[in-house]
């Protein structure tokens, strides 16, 4: 059984080939994707409301965590475990590259503890560090 189809069994997710399809992207990339990512490496026969329900189920079922990019764009990154209980377990920093474009989840580095005034309630963080990744560091 391929780990696309072993994630969707473990999450309780009936198997369809665009969503294994969708999930085969994200455990071959490295870094985070943007829909538009999603929609080429699938090719022409994946409607865009197909896939962004797909993305939209991934999400719900702690799969992948939204990356909000600069610029106000958002992309898609898998969980390194399954979120069961909303996505602020793992709460890292995301890291953008200015020299090649890609946003990549920095699983050790946590966002550090920020206290809230009064009356406000966290729901999500989010971080983006932007700069050069460690591949066009070389
Ligand atoms: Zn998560
Ligand atoms: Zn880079
Ligand atoms: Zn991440």
């Amino acid at each position: 059984m391929s780990s696309a189809v072993q994630t969707l069994k473990n999450s309780g997710l009936r198997h369809t080939g665009s969503r294994e399809e969708v999930l085969d992207l994200f455990l071959s990339a490295d870094h985070a994707l943007a829909h538009s990512d999603i929609e080429h490496g699938l090719g022409p026969d994946h409607d865009r409301v197909t896939i962004y329900r797909t993305l939209r189920t991934f999400l719900d079922k702690g799969i992948i965590h939204k990356v909000l990019d600069d610029e106000g764009g958002t992309k898609y990154a898998l969980c390194r475990e399954t979120c069961t209980d909303g996505h602020h377990q793992h709460e890292h920093v995301h890291f953008k590259c200015e020299t090649c474009g890609q946003t990549t989840c920095l699983d050790e580095v946590h966002i550090p503890a920020v206290s809230l005034p009064q009356g406000y309630n966290r729901k999500e963080m989010n971080l983006l560090i932007q700069g050069v990744c460690s591949d066009c560091n070389k």
